[in-house]
């Protein structure tokens, strides 16, 4: 008997089983040959505290601390580095430059409206002719993203949690008080499911007999071109209408058409239109002019119906918790939603630090959807 299978093995999972693992035995059960196959080992590994949902702005302050100080051990290097952001905007976008400064204040990240010519001695490589603002944010960071994943596979580890991978759940069901879960070739027998598959959450209720949330994955391209040594440490630069970004990264940008298109869980791959369509954009609003691509990739960016992250267990299913609807920023709150998780789970009060960061559990519950 097992106390928590959990089902997953990207971001959500290894969060969750490294806060769970010290309450008791944990299984984590992942499809792949290797953890963070899917979303987790895709994305653009930014904090940027001045984005996402309502519910997960006191999750990205609380995170924070984890990734400026990982406990001891976890890590071999900092996580995070400096890299600050710039929205920036042509004539069309300064109305929204301004709403997005006052929604980040109200949230309690640091920012400054910024003029033409200071976005230009940031990023030198805007056109003057295109950029008319910016909104600088100091506060945003890179994150050691495989260094990150790892910290919470180390923790787990330590405490004795079971990670098998090449193990595909493929039944789930109610046994009394109990489920079990069958996957990795036997069936577990455990009082507690974690639901962490991300793209895939909704199959895995299903197989559950649970209702699902309505979870909508949506793919999103990054591609990698070539940058410069000057370039390394300029700031992420984002369209505020998030038409495109792009991040120094090394000698490299990563750039990406930030584009949301539904899609079923699956493995995605780049199409040829979504990058092309993001090179001629950053090519008119900036003097790169990029011509080649060293790489590229699609990941699935899922959400609830409201856009919120799912967090906790269903009233309709004692026992089934979720940890899903990660959306844009699974990988900069990651450390808070596993605590979050794990402190639901086990019953425990909220910490003094959830409480003081404003983490309201019942914003990101899935009885807001029963
Ligand atoms: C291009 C792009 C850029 C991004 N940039 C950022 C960023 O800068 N900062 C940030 O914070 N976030 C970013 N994100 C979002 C972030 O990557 C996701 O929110 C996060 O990785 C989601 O993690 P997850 O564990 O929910 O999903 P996943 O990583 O997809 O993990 C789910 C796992 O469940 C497994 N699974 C599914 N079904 C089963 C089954 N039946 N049995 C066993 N295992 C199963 C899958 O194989 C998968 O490994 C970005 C995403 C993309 C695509």
């Amino acid at each position: 008997m097992i106390d928590f299978v959990v089902v997953g093995g990207g971001f959500a999972g290894v969060s969750a089983t490294a806060y769970l693992a010290s309450h008791g035995s944990v299984v984590l059960l992942e499809m792949e040959s290797s953890l963070a196959y899917h979303t987790s080992g895709r994305s653009a590994a930014m904090l940027v505290e001045n984005y996402g949902s309502a519910g997960s702005r006191p999750l990205v302050r609380l995170a924070r601390s984890f990734l400026s100080d990982p406990p001891k051990g976890a890590v071999d290097a900092p996580l995070l580095s400096e890299r600050a952001v710039m929205w920036v905007a042509d004539q069309n976008g300064l109305e929204d430059l301004e709403q997005k400064a006052t929604m980040g204040r109200a949230n309690g990240a640091d920012n400054e409206l910024i003029g033409r010519d200071e976005v230009l001695a940031r990023m030198p490589a805007m056109r003057s002719d295109w950029v008319a603002g910016g909104l600088f944010e100091p506060s945003g960071a890179d994150i050691d993203v495989a260094a990150l994943h790892q910290a919470f596979v180390r923790i787990a580890r330590g405490h004795g949690a079971n990670l098998v991978t090449n193990s595909p759940v493929s039944s789930i069901a109610r046994h009394g008080s109990k489920w079990l879960v069958e996957g990795g070739g036997r069936t577990w027998e455990t009082s507690a499911v974690v639901n962490a598959a991300g793209a895939w959450g909704d199959v895995i209720a299903e197989m559950a007999g649970v209702q699902p949330i309505g979870l909508q994955p949506y793919r999103r391209t990054a591609f990698m071109v070539p940058g410069s040594v000057e370039s390394a440490h300029w700031p992420m630069v984002v369209e505020t209408h998030e038409n495109w970004y792009l991040r120094p990264d090394g000698v490299q940008f990563l750039c990406s058409l930030a584009e949301e298109v539904p899609s079923e869980p699956t493995d995605p791959r780049p199409r040829m239109e979504d990058v092309a369509l993001a090179i001629e954009r950053i090519n008119a609003a900036t003097s790169l002019g990029i011509r080649s691509v060293n790489s590229q990739w699609t990941g699935l960016r899922t959400f609830a119906p409201d856009r919120d992250l799912v967090i906790g267990e269903d009233p309709t299913a004692p026992g089934f918790h979720w940890l899903v609807g990660l959306g844009g920023i699974g990988v900069q709150t990651s450390p808070a939603y596993g605590s979050l998780l794990a402190s639901l789970a086990v019953g425990a009060p909220l910490s003094d630090s959830m409480s003081h960061a404003g983490v309201d559990p019942e914003r990101t519950s899935p009885a807001r959807f029963r």
